[in-house]
């Protein structure tokens, strides 16, 4: 078998080329003097002339050929470099399910030429209507009432299917595209707002996420502004939520943003608190309403003593500054025990229910409201 594989291979390649057998089942050829489409070319030509079967001593025998290719300087530059990245490629090939061949592509390309394609997907995705707003409710533990629900943004693109924020929303950041994005989101949350104030259930806050450079943005206050009004919703049931991160970078500023914001009347909430650097000192500073426990903290509340430890340190300081704590990604009634012992305000998670689009929140607030009828 390994005489034949060796004799297609050599029937296939200039005489300045060479075939060798590396070990097992695999060779090496090396194409001196070559580009990649040649290289691509010989690839192909080899995946054709292995894929016809064997016939040795008088059985068929068929085998599926993967092919790796690495590149003269650019993919290593010495015999070693270049085998390791031909194999990493080869890999790829066979992963990719054998009979093709791939080339080398360093993790940093495969992941620049990903948020590249995020990006030009991303640029016409408004116009296209591939974005929309899901909504996550929020429970006040004490009265167990329906008081709010987060507005989360969803992406599905035809090409690349659904992609999900964490991912999207950072690129969108750098790339400046974040800013048309965030107008889009703010514009749809009033909208949906607007809908629900028709049928009269509005009766809670919804919460949108702000990315830093919407709140350094000069005219965000006019842009909350009009949409409020061009809508008629009242400001405090549009409620902000921002990362530390996005207001510690620079304290006066932010004190000034907060100020106007909170002067009309909109609820405001630290997202993710824990995560970043808060200065406490500044904190009270900040007219805020909400400080959001993050999630990393929620999930191990029974596994990591120092997670709870956190959790109790956060209530405490938020009931001193006066303000009020919502625990994000519940997931089971023990997390919500230990966040209503523990003086917890509100709670959100899929243990009352995943983001869903407008149309199934309503449906969750009327089986919401008659749950409670039945349980009083
Ligand atoms: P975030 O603001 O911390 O949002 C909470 C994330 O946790 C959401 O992920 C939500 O679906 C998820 N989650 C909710 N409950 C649970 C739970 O019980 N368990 C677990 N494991 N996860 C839960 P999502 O929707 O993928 O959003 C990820 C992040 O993307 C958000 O984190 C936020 O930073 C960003 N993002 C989402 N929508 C927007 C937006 O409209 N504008 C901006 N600027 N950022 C957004
Ligand atoms: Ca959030
Ligand atoms: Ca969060």
């Amino acid at each position: 078998m390994l005489i034949e594989v060796s004799s297609r291979l050599n029937a296939l390649i200039r005489k300045e080329d060479s075939a060798s057998r590396l070990g097992g089942d695999e060779f090496v050829i090396l194409l001196p003097e070559t580009n990649s489409d040649n290289a691509a070319n010989v690839a192909n030509k080899i995946i054709e002339s292995i894929s016809v079967p064997f016939i040795l001593e008088g059985s068929e025998l068929s085998i599926t050929p993967s092919v790796g290719i690495s590149m003269y300087p650019t993919d290593g530059n010495d015999e070693q470099a270049l085998l390791q990245a031909a194999e990493s490629a080869m890999y790829r090939a066979k992963d990719s399910g054998r009979n093709q061949f791939q080339f080398y592509t360093s993790d940093l390309f495969e992941k620049a030429k990903r948020k590249l394609e995020i990006n030009n997907a991303l640029r016409g995705a408004i116009n296209r209507q591939e974005l929309k707003l899901y909504y996550q409710p929020q429970i006040e533990l004490l009265s167990g009432k329906l008081i709010g629900c987060e507005a989360l943004l969803r992406w599905e693109n035809s090409q690349l299917g659904k992609v999900s924020p964490a991912k999207f929303i950072p690129i969108a950041e750098e790339s400046g595209l974040i800013l048309s994005i965030d107008h889009w989101v703010l514009h749809e949350a009033i909208r949906q707002m607007d809908v629900w104030k028709g049928k009269g259930l509005l009766d809670f806050t919804v919460a949108v996420n702000l990315s830093a450079n919407q709140f350094h943005h000069q005219g965000l206050l006019a842009m909350v502004q009009n949409g409020l009004t061009q809508h008629s919703i009242p400001a405090k049931y549009l409620e902000l939520e921002m990362t530390e991160g996005l207001m510690m970078d620079d304290i006066d500023g932010t004190v000034k943003v907060i100020d106007s914001l909170h002067q009309k009347g909109l609820k405001l909430s630290i997202d993710d608190f824990g995560t970043g650097y808060s200065s406490l000192s500044y904190l009270k500073r900040f007219k805020i309403d909400k400080l959001k426990i993050d999630q990393s903290f929620v999930r191990d509340i029974h596994s990591d003593p120092d997670d709870a430890a956190i959790v109790k340190t956060i209530i405490k300081l938020a009931e001193s500054l006066g303000l009020k704590t919502i625990a994000e990604g519940v997931e089971t009634k023990d997390q919500e025990q230990f966040l209503r012992a523990n003086g917890c305000n509100e709670v959100q998670g899929y243990f009352y229910s995943q983001p869903i689009p407008p149309d199934k929140f309503e449906l969750y607030i009327e089986q919401f409201k008659s749950q409670k009828q039945l349980n009083n």
